[in-house]
């Protein structure tokens, strides 16, 4: 069945999906509020200006009275809109649906679905998941780890009338073995020398990765020093293969290992305890990005005791496959589910953003290291698409304006993609990745939500509909 996916703007025409829209036009937003993440206020917003798309750029933006509209141009009135770059999530997972069955090595629900099944879902799925980022307003993704395939996810995505743009990691080289996982090409290798771990960035260069990553997970009694010498291994291969190191580190002793061993990118917070000068030196000397990523614990905690509710955005913008699954625990006879969720579910406890999470994600960003604003969309509880609202709000929470968090969802997150002179800011030259918003987001940041049109690469897509073609006959056509 054939989806109906208006390719707005342009030449307004109607076009069926997978013929891509015509972007040889010209569009005009006129009379719009642009907020432009990248500057201080007062001079971040300008009222009543108009934005000219032409082809996959932006061709002019200026005040609506000097800025024409040039002849033939398809107007989109922007009166009482605003207009601001499209979102970055600089931290999803596509190999990871965010239902229960994703995570087997956390959760094991193979007694109920066979998470080769999942696996082949979520394959089978990818193009309405491309679908569902786009209805939320996130024209950019970075995919930081998963198997080989994510490679052909990375070519399926430019293939696809409807995608993001995405960025990739392969498999993760990591501290310790994730076995559930291993269905012949797994997300997650376990090295244990300095060789292994060139061998896999050798591997993995070969398919012109845009990050390696590694897992650093450090428990007691390990050797810090023997797996900071593994990972600089693996940091100093990406790096001569032109590649930017990505670690998974959640404790000062590890992220500070890690920024020593080369990290360009951290991917989560510190979270055990207060980050310091050093840590602070050792991230502005790497120029390293920091992505908060304070939702993803959450949304396990509420999945995984079935306290797990979707928010008004996720009812309009989650794929609904995967919102109709998140009730599954009601349906799972008790002796197939995993013990920790039995007991998790005989007693729920509301879950709360880590308070050193929050103080730290204050601390980076008054010292100047830019924050990308990232969600772990996979993981159990995290949807992909939607879960930026929830991520966003919980930024705010760490007494971030809605500014600073737009910007790092925008003109910081273009850092992770490498695409900084290309998106994530608005002005004449750059590609046209934009989104045209109902509501002032400088007011809320769940206004971001609020979303009349995205447009990505100059094609004009409208949620509803993008939406509609999700949640028809299998969604993928
Ligand atoms: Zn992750």
């Amino acid at each position: 069945m054939p989806t109906r996916m208006r390719c707005l703007g342009l030449a307004a025409v109607l076009t069926l999906a997978g013929v891509p829209c015509q972007a040889a036009d010209v569009a005009a937003i006129v009379g719009a509020t642009v907020v432009h993440p990248d500057r201080d206020l007062p001079s971040a917003v300008a009222s009543n200006t108009t934005v000219i798309v032409s082809g996959s750029r932006i061709e002019a933006i200026g005040p609506a009275s000097s800025t024409p509209v040039p002849a033939g141009a398809t107007r989109i009135d922007g009166r009482g809109k605003w207009v601001v770059p499209g979102l970055i999530d600089s931290h999803v997972h596509f190999f990871q649906s965010g239902n229960l069955y994703t995570r087997p090595d956390v959760a094991d629900f193979n007694a109920w679905m066979p998470y080769a099944k999942e696996v082949e879902r979520n394959k089978a799925r990818l193009p309405a998941t491309f679908k569902v980022w786009l209805a939320s307003g996130v024209t950019s993704v970075v995919d930081i780890g998963g198997p080989f395939w994510n490679f052909q996810m990375r070519d399926a995505a430019v293939r696809s009338p409807a995608a993001p743009r995405v960025a990739v990691a392969g498999p993760l080289i990591s501290m310790v073995d994730r076995v559930k996982l291993d269905l012949g090409d797994p997300p997650i290798i376990k090295i244990t020398s300095a060789d292994a771990a060139r061998a896999l960035v050798r591997r993995e260069l070969e398919r012109k990765p845009d990050f390696i990553k590694v897992w650093f997970i450090h428990q007691k009694g390990d050797d810090l020093a023997a797996q900071e010498a593994i990972v600089k291994a693996a940091g100093d291969a990406a790096h001569v293969g032109g590649v930017r190191l990505a670690v998974h580190a959640t404790e000062l002793i590890v992220a500070k290992a890690s920024l020593r061993a080369g990290a360009d990118f951290l991917v989560h917070s510190v979270e055990d305890e207060p980050v310091d000068e050093e840590f602070l030196a050792l991230a502005k000397k790497n120029r390293a990005l920091y992505c908060p990523t304070l939702f993803v614990i959450l949304g396990y905690r509420y999945a995984l005791s079935n306290t797990w509710q979707p928010t008004e955005a996720e009812w309009r913008l989650a794929d609904p496959q995967i919102l109709a699954a998140m009730n599954d625990l009601r349906k799972i006879p008790k002796e197939k589910l995993p013990e920790r969720v039995v007991k998790a579910m005989s007693q729920p406890v509301p879950p709360k953003p880590s308070a050193i999470a929050l103080q730290n994600l204050r601390k980076v960003w008054d010292a100047g290291i830019p924050v990308v604003m990232g969600t772990d969309a996979g993981n159990i509880g995290t949807l992909h698409g939607p879960s930026v609202f929830r991520e966003m709000e919980i930024m705010t929470q760490a007494g971030l304006t809605p500014l600073q968090v737009l910007r790092s969802a925008t003109s910081n997150g273009a850092k992770t993609l490498g695409m900084e002179r290309a998106i994530g800011t608005l002005a004449p030259g750059k590609l046209a990745d934009l989104l045209i918003l109902d509501a002032d987001p400088l007011a809320d940041v769940t206004n971001l939500s609020r979303i009349h049109r995205v447009i990505k690469d100059g094609k004009v897509f409208v949620p509803d509909e993008l939406m509609r073609s999700v949640a028809a006959k299998g969604g993928a056509s």
